[in-house]
């Protein structure tokens, strides 16, 4: 075990492996990650992998148009496989009155060079076929958007740091931050304490609890979140585009020779439940089914459920928290965080190193935000 470090970052998922990579790539090689569990087994083990550019916040869509650049050529950068599928995201819009909130929303992503469009319900069924399209008043699509292995991305990530020299500690929680003179100086963690000046929290849904190591409050809690998978199904086309009904938050997209489907339920309390809910899954099954018949002759292999991590504007905290000086945060990215991560990686990368980003400005989403009044809400969240 290490006993010192010019950074220690807490949590080896996307967001811990990408920004102590970054680091790393930058110079700052003295870097511990430490994770209580195993690398990438988080919420990023079980996000549906999905990769999108059509948001609300420009903030986002900055953050998003630059990690789709280099999830484009991870494989060339990193030599890891991501099994990277852009095949689209289709939104179906079914409330009339979200027609001009998602026109808006185009404008900004079509501004910021996002090549998204809307669709009419007979445009729409050119590019998905099989759903029902009564209800649907139209749609946006995004041809770039899609989707890959979240696990292989993380790996990927966590080897290159760890080429770079980065020491990943897993099966090591974190403790205990402590702070002396206003500072932070150090993590404790089961196996021993570590000095450093300079403490980044990435502990997705459970970042609440280590901000609070610090005497620090971090709003992000978790949200339970199930996913389904289908035996194999070829009645419908591997090609299809990642399809999202938005007012129920109802996607579907395929996976292997089967579909990947979900819905979160929006009225359920948060909580560290980690629970399949078979009610819940067939209330899904039943949401599939309505708008897309052919899953009707579809099985169900598996489902599992994991943690959104949301903050009460469903935007992160990213940066400095203040006090104490040395301590950062990168999470809460309330589900849809792992394809943000090598923005993340860069941005926090360039604020410890040179005192502001010039990836993306990512002021908008300070910590402080909460305290100062300042929410900067997403729109589009599944
Ligand atoms: C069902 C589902 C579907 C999703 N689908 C998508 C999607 O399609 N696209 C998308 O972009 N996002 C999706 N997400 C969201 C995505 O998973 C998260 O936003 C992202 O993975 C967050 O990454 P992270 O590194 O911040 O958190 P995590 O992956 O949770 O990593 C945090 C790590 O910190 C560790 N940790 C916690 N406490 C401590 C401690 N005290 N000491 C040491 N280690 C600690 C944890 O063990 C964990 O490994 C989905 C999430 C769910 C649940």
């Amino acid at each position: 075990m290490r006993t010192t470090a010019e950074a220690v970052i807490v949590g080896a998922g996307i967001m811990g492996c990408a920004i102590a990579h970054a680091l790393a790539e930058r110079g700052l090689t003295d870097v511990v990650v430490l994770e209580r569990d195993l690398i990438g087994r988080g919420a990023t083990a079980d996000a549906a992998g999905g990769i999108r550019q059509q948001f609300s916040t420009a903030t986002n869509v900055r953050l998003a148009r630059h990690s789709v650049g280099v999830w484009e050529t991870f494989e060339e950068r990193f030599g890891t496989d991501i099994g990277l599928r852009q095949q689209g995201y289709l939104f179906l819009l079914t409330d009339p009155a979200e027609e001009a909130t998602f026109r808006a929303n185009l404008a900004v992503q079509q501004g910021l060079g996002v090549p998204a469009r809307w669709l009419t319900p007979a445009e729409i069924a050119e590019v998905q076929p099989f759903v029902e399209l009564g209800d649907v008043v139209g749609g946006t699509f995004c041809p770039e958007d899609g989707w890959c292995d979240p696990s292989a991305a993380t790996m990927g990530y966590a080897q290159a740091a760890r080429r770079l020299g980065v020491t990943i500690q897993e099966e090591t929680a974190v403790t205990g931050i402590r702070v002396a003179g206003g500072r932070v100086v150090g993590v404790e963690s089961a196996a021993g304490a570590i000095a450093a000046p300079l403490v980044i929290v990435c502990a997705g849904p459970h970042t609440r609890q280590v901000g609070a190591m610090a005497g620090v409050a971090l709003p992000v809690d978790p949200f339970r979140r199930m996913s389904f998978i289908t035996e194999p199904f070829p009645a419908l086309p591997s090609t299809l585009p990642m399809t999202i009904e938005f007012a129920t938050g109802l996607y579907f997209h395929p996976e292997g020779a089967g579909f990947l489907f979900g819905m979160g339920n929006r009225a359920e309390p948060s909580s560290f439940d980690k629970t399949v809910d078979d009610h819940w899954m067939l209330t899904n099954v039943e949401a599939l089914v309505a708008r897309a018949p052919q899953f009707e002759e579809a099985s169900v292999r598996r489902g599992w459920a994991g943690f959104y991590e949301v903050t009460p504007d469903d935007n992160p905290l990213l940066g400095w928290v203040g006090e104490p000086a040395g301590l950062a945060v990168a999470a809460g990215f309330s589900g849809h965080g792992f394809m943000q991560g090598p923005a993340i990686g860069a941005c926090l990368a360039e604020l410890i190193l040179d005192g502001a980003t010039t990836t993306v400005d990512i002021t908008p989403f300070r910590p402080s935000r909460f305290a100062e009044g300042a929410l900067a809400p997403e729109h589009n969240v599944i």
